[in-house]
C-alpha cells in the first residue's frame, strides 16, 4: 500500500494552494461579507483546470485522476469554502454527467466551455418539498413535438443566477414511479427560465443558492441527457461522486481551521505563557489534527476506488463515498468548534476567519445528502452484503470483506 502522492498530484495541490494564498485569502473576510460572488477568481481557476479536472483531455479538461481532483477541492476550501461547493458541483455533477451519458453534439457545445471556466455548472434536483425524498420531486416535463416545455420549482440550486448550464431534473411519466423521471440540459436563456430569489444563508455567503422557476420552460430534446426514465438514477449515481468531492470540502475546511488555531495557540499569552503551552490547547489540536488525517484517508480512498472501479464495481463507490462524507461532515463540525474554543473571543468574531468556517462548516452534514441520510446507505449495504456473505461459504466470505476494504 502506498499513501504517497505522484508528482502531477503534488504539483497540482501546490499550484492550487498558491493560487489560493495569493489571490484569495486577502479579500476572502470582505467578500464574505459583502456576500460577493467570486466570479473573477473562479474564472482564473477555470485557467488553471480546475472546472474541467474530470474531463479528459481529449474534450477540453485537465484528464485528472479523482485523487488530484479532492486535493484541488480540499486546497480550495481550506482558503475559501464557497468556492469549493461551486467547483464541486461544476466538476462532478455537470462536467461529469456530461461525459458519461452526453451526446457527442452535447459534449462538443457544452464540455470545453465548462472545462475552461468560461461557464459553470449547476445541479437541480430539490424542490421545496422534495430534498432527501428525491423520488418525490413534481417538476414536469412534456414533450411537444421536438420540445419538452418543463413546469416547477427547483431550490438550493448551488451557482444559480451564475451558472451557464444547469442539468434539471424533471418527470416525464408521472405513472411511473421512480423511472419517470429524465435529465435535461439547460441554459439560462431558455424562455421560461427565471430564478425567483435567492436564500438567506448561515454561511457559505459568497455562494449563491437559487429558487429557480421553470414556467413553460422550452428544452429541446437534444438536450435531454441519458434515456427518458433514466434521470432519477444518473442524478443518484452523480451524488455517489459528488460526495467525495464534498468530504474533501469538509477536510479543507478543518484544516484551513486547524492552520489557524495552531498560529493563534503559538501567538496568544494567557497568565505569562502562549496558550499553546496549556495541555487543554495540545489535547484539542492533538484531536482535530488526527480527526481532519482519518477523514482524509477516507477521501483518499473513495477517490482511489472511483477511478478503479468506473466501470466494473462502480455500485461499491457509493456506501464507500457516503462513509468519506459521512464521518468528514460530522468531523469538521467538531473541528471548527474547537477552533473557535481555541480563539476565544477572537473566534467569535466576524474578524476571524474562523467564525466564517464555523458557520460554512454546518451545511456539510446536510446538503448533497444528510449525515441520516448517509448511515442508511452504508447500513444497508452493510445489512445487504453481510445476509448475502453469511449464505456463502467461508472462502467466499473472505473474498466479500476483501472487496469491502
Ligand atoms: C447551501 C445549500 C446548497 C445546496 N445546493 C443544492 C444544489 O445545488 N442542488 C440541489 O438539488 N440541492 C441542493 N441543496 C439541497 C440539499 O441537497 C437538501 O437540503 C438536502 O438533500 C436535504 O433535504 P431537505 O433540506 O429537504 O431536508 P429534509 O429531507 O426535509 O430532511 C429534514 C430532516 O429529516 C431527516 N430525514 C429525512 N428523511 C429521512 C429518513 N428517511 N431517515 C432519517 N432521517 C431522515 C434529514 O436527515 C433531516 O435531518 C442545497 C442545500 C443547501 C443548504
Amino acid at each position: 500500500m502506498d499513501f504517497s502522492l505522484t508528482d502531477d498530484q503534488r504539483l497540482i495541490r501546490d499550484t492550487v494552494r498558491q493560487f489560493m494564498d495569493a489571490e484569495v485569502r486577502p479579500t476572502i473576510r470582505s467578500r464574505d461579507r459583502e456576500e460577493k460572488f467570486a466570479s473573477a477568481e473562479l474564472r482564473k481557476l477555470g485557467e488553471l483546470g480546475c472546472c474541467g479536472m474530470l474531463i479528459p483531455e481529449s474534450q477540453g479538461g485537465a484528464g485528472a485522476d479523482t485523487i488530484s481532483y479532492v486535493l484541488m477541492l480540499e486546497e480550495v476550501a481550506r482558503v475559501d469554502a464557497a468556492m469549493a461547493v461551486a467547483l464541486s458541483v461544476t466538476n462532478s455533477l455537470a462536467a461529469f454527467p456530461l461525459i458519461k451519458y452526453g451526446t457527442q453534439p452535447q459534449q462538443q457545445k457544452y464540455l470545453s466551455r465548462l472545462a475552461h471556466g468560461e461557464i459553470l455548472g449547476a445541479f437541480c434536483l430539490t424542490e421545496p418539498q422534495a430534498g432527501s425524498d428525491a423520488a418525490a420531486i413534481a417538476t414536469s416535463a412534456t414533450r411537444h413535438g421536438t420540445t419538452y416545455r418543463l413546469n416547477g420549482t427547483k431550490s438550493w440550486v448551488t451557482s444559480g443566477g451564475e451558472a451557464g448550464l444547469y442539468i434539471v431534473f424533471a418527470r416525464t411519466d408521472s405513472g411511473a414511479g421512480t423511472r419517470g423521471t429524465s435529465a435535461f440540459l439547460v441554459e439560462p436563456a431558455f424562455p421560461g427560465f427565471r430564478v425567483a430569489r435567492y436564500e438567506d444563508k448561515m454561511g457559505l455567503r459568497t455562494s449563491r443558492s437559487a429558487e429557480i422557476t421553470f414556467t413553460d420552460c422550452e428544452v429541446p430534446e437534444g438536450n435531454r441527457l441519458g434515456d427518458e426514465g433514466q434521470g432519477l438514477r444518473i442524478a443518484l449515481e452523480l451524488l455517489d461522486g459528488g460526495r467525495v468531492g464534498i468530504a474533501a470540502q469538509a477536510v479543507g475546511i478543518a484544516q484551513g481551521a486547524l492552520d489557524a488555531s495552531v498560529a493563534y495557540a503559538k501567538q496568544r499569552q494567557a497568565f505569562g505563557k502562549t496558550i499553546g503551552e496549556f495541555q487543554a490547547i495540545q489535547w484539542m489540536l492533538a484531536d482535530m489534527q488526527t480527526e481532519i488525517e482519518a477523514a482524509r484517508a477516507l477521501v483518499h480512498h473513495a477517490a482511489w476506488l472511483r477511478d478503479t472501479s468506473r466501470d466494473q464495481n462502480a455500485q461499491r463507490v457509493g456506501p464507500i463515498a457516503s462513509r468519506a462524507k459521512l464521518y468528514a461532515g460530522e468531523m469538521v463540525n467538531r473541528v471548527v468548534y474547537k477552533a473557535v474554543q481555541i480563539h476565544g473571543s477572537q473566534g467569535y468574531s466576524r474578524e476571524s476567519d474562523v467564525e466564517r468556517m464555523y458557520r460554512d462548516a454546518r451545511v456539510i452534514t446536510i446538503y448533497e445528502g444528510t449525515s441520516e441520510i448517509q448511515r442508511l446507505i452504508i447500513a444497508r449495504d452493510l445489512l445487504r452484503h453481510s445476509s448475502e456473505a453469511s449464505a456463502r461459504a467461508p472462502r467466499d466470505q473472505a473474498a466479500t470483506h476483501k472487496v469491502q476494504g
